[in-house]
């Protein structure tokens, strides 16, 4: 292990292996550390259209495609006393999907070893211990072999990526500043299904999101053949159901028989692992960075389960990140301007999804309520925008995407000749990417800045 290092990046999942890839692909020197061995189980299954241009940055997005996992080509929703669909559109040229339903043991293997080829010194099994600081910098990591301790050393860095996920090295630790959301006292209880039926509805391969009691079923179609089926539910009304019931399987099978969506998918099916739970998973850092360091992904923040959000918010944050620290390196920018950047990007992306997930938690309202709301979020003002493609820019991540590229996609649909009034915004996301020309003069930027491809990934002055 070397004893110094440009970057350190804590945590090989998907924010840790994206951000230390990009920055690696940037050119500059990566060492990440990773407790566990991969491939390792995680929860969080069901992926956004919003990580595909991230992914492609990155030179992953065909091993992505190679892998065999479960193409997603929407969400299909039952909720209250409505149903309605999200259909994804295909952004490849080939009309190749642009979502997957992945197993995320091997998802997350396929961009740790590829975050490895580009040039990151991976090693697994270590875990970071302590940290050591100058004033408020973290400029040290203690490590040892997660199973023999005795093997430890201490690596010195200039900058920090802390992509740990829930376990929030920084946050937890030394910030001591993540806030739980009371109002998402939620706890979430899943298990694995074989011969669980597909959904006669709806976009193909769609995850099914269906509204029960207190909570909510997910339904993931599998790559594997196994359906991933979790119960989310209100934390006071699930430990009460677990007393009266007598443990956590009845309550998970009661709402199973409560939900008819879910349980007609699991009519033939036979349940193939244990009910797995976790809760107090809805938090926020008060702050997602400081002197030389930066919080990614879970590390940072996690919303809830409901919009599937969670491996977007990691890969965004990595790309906004790479961004920040190589202009930073670059000498192109001040760190606490891009700081700043990083930290208002990243919020905004994550409060906008945190009021539209509240919003649905107010169950019967409907879909017009939701779809209403997801309009009042957007500070787009395109004519004639209707309500239903306002929710979709939100739910497949595409609408924080284009806050950090609007000057792209402006000059593009220019060159384009694309009409400035109504149309998908997911029809754009490929030419998103096409786009080589940095602009002259941005038509809009946060704080002054903005996120520029060329030539570099880095923040720029507008
Ligand atoms: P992680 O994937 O957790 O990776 C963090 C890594 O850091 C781990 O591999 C860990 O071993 C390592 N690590 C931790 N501490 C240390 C240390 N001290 N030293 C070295 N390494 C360390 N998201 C979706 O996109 N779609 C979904 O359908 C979805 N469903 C979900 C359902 C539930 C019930 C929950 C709770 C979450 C769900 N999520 C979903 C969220 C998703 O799981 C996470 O947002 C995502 O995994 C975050 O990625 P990450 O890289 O930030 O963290």
């Amino acid at each position: 292990m070397r004893a110094t290092t440009q970057i350190l990046v804590i945590g090989g999942g998907p924010a840790g292996s994206t951000a230390a890839g990009l920055l690696a692909k940037e050119g500059f020197e990566v060492t990440l550390l990773e407790r566990d061995h991969f491939p390792r189980y995680h929860i969080g299954e069901s992926l956004l259209p919003s990580c595909r241009p991230i992914l492609e940055r990155l030179g992953v997005w065909d091993k992505i495609a190679a892998a065999g996992f479960q193409p997603k080509g929407g969400a299909y929703y039952f909720w209250g006393p409505e149903e309605w669909e999200v259909r994804f559109r295909p952004h490849g040229r080939d009309g190749s999907t642009s979502a997957w339903q992945v197993i995320r043991a091997d998802f997350d293997k396929i961009l740790l070893d590829h975050a490895r080829e580009v040039g990151v010194d991976v090693t697994e099994g270590i875990a970071v211990k302590k940290l050591d600081f100058d004033g408020d910098r973290p400029v040290a990591a203690h490590w040892a072999e997660a199973k023999n301790p005795a093997n430890s050393g201490r690596i010195e860095f200039d900058y920090l990526v802390d992509a740990s996920g829930r376990g929030g090295v920084m946050a937890t630790k030394y910030l001591k500043n993540r806030k739980f959301h009371n109002v998402f006292r939620n706890v979430a209880a899943w298990s694995y299904w074989k011969d669980a039926k597909q959904l006669d509805r709806g976009p193909s391969g769609a995850i099914t999101v269906a509204s029960v009691g207190d909570g909510w079923f997910w339904g993931i179609p599998l790559p594997d053949g196994t359906m991933s089926v979790g119960l989310v539910t209100g934390r006071d009304s699930f430990n009460a159901a677990r007393n009266e019931l007598g443990g956590v399987d009845p309550v998970y099978h009661k709402a199973i028989g409560d939900c008819p969506a879910i349980q007609q998918l699991l009519i033939e099916a036979e349940q193939v692992t244990e009910v797995k739970v976790e809760q107090d998973y809805s938090y926020a850092a008060e702050r997602f960075q400081g002197p030389g360091f930066l919080l990614a992904g879970d590390a940072a923040c996690f919303l809830d389960p409901l919009l599937s959000t969670g491996v977007h918010l990691g890969t965004y944050s990595a790309l906004i990140g790479t961004a920040a620290i190589s202009s930073v390196i670059r000498g192109e920018i001040g760190e606490r301007e891009a700081w700043d950047f990083y930290e208002v990007v990243y919020r905004r992306a994550y409060e906008r999804l945190l009021v539209l997930v509240s919003t649905f938690y107010e169950s019967y309202r409907g879909k017009e309520h939701h779809f209403f709301r997801a309009q009042q979020l957007s500070e787009k003002d395109w004519e004639g925008m209707d309500v239903q493609a306002a929710f979709d820019r939100f739910v497949t991540g595409i609408a924080d995407l284009e806050d950090t590229e609007e000057v792209y996609r402006r000059i593009q649909g220019h060159l384009l000749g694309e009409e400035s009034g109504k149309h998908n915004p997911l029809d754009n996301l490929n030419r998103v990417h096409e786009h080589k020309q940095a602009p002259e003069k941005p038509e809009k930027a946060i704080n002054g800045l903005y996120l520029s491809y060329e030539p570099h990934i880095g923040i720029r002055r507008a």
